[in-house]
């Protein structure tokens, strides 16, 4: 999914970000509905619907988390300073930050720190 798109414009990142965050969202808000159904439904008597209901709602509720951390597990920037030379370190989810040895705003684009204009 992320393959697709590093060759798109310099704001492509923080959209997949987005993206991939309502996605899991919705992924594990759909199961866990999935489940509350199949549990309030086939539930009724018997335990059918606790043995599929219940891992569906346990699904739910993990499996936004697992791919949250993917999508948080950022590269970590480690990179002089374009102005003073300070090393500056960061993660490529920053998009601008300041440096603390010059307060020169610094871009940050593709891994790389660019001085801001
Ligand atoms: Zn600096």
């Amino acid at each position: 999914m992320a393959e697709e798109t590093t060759g798109k414009a310099k704001s492509g990142k923080t959209f997949d970000s987005a993206y991939g965050f309502s996605f899991s969202i919705a992924v594990g808000l759909v199961l866990f509905i999935a489940g509350l159904v199949i549990s309030l439904t086939l539930g009724e008597g018997t335990s059918v619907g606790l043995i599929f209901g219940i891992p569906l709602l346990a699904a739910g509720l993990v499996i936004p988390v697992f791919m949250m951390r993917d999508l948080f597990k950022t590269n970590e920037i480690k990179a002089p300073c374009p102005n003073c030379g300070a090393t500056i370190r960061t993660s490529d989810a920053t998009l601008q930050l300041r440096c603390q040895s010059c307060q020169q705003v610094i871009d940050v684009r593709e891994g790389r720190l660019l001085r801001a204009e």
